[in-house]
């Protein structure tokens, strides 16, 4: 870490500035890497793993930023990729997804989402439960009758 880093675009100051508790100064890819290793890990059913495939699975490097994280505390390496030390930032997602888990089934039992109005994004979110219910990309939508994401049409 260079000695200015506080002037460096490369590096953040995750605890002065984020509030990262014990997180300290990242490079940028280091907080990028972990951020999206916790959403993805809860996403593939083993919240606080990252694992190998997936890093491998990465278009960028990641080898150099996983040893950062590691160095830094963040991560240890297990058989098939690295556990998460960031309890709070692991306790942060699982609770969010158990919060859109949630909103989700309620739309659904209430047989419709609940349309916020469009903004100059020309987005139109799900107040409740967040889903997109119109978007400028032509990319899926929620379902009618407050059902999930339906399929992508960019796909098809
Ligand atoms: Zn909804």
């Amino acid at each position: 870490m260079p000695d200015d880093f506080e002037n460096d675009p490369h590096f953040i100051d995750v605890e002065g500035d984020l509030g990262g508790e014990g997180m300290g100064v990242l490079t940028r890819d280091a907080l990028n890497l972990l951020m999206h290793g916790v959403i993805n890990s809860c996403a593939d059913g083993t919240p606080g793993f990252v694992s190998d495939d997936w890093l491998n699975a990465i278009p960028a490097e990641t080898t150099i930023t996983a040893a950062e994280l590691e160095a830094s505390g963040l991560w240890e390496r297990r058989a098939g990729g690295y556990f998460v030390l960031a309890d709070d930032m692991v306790k942060m997602v699982i609770d969010q997804n158990e919060e859109m888990d949630r909103t989700k089934a309620e739309c659904a039992e209430r047989g419709q989402h609940v349309p916020h109005e469009p903004d100059e994004s020309a987005w139109v979110t799900c107040q409740h439960c967040g889903i997109p219910l119109e978007r400028p990309d032509g990319g899926p939508v929620g379902l009618p009758d407050g059902g999930p994401l339906g399929p992508d049409p960019r796909t098809a």
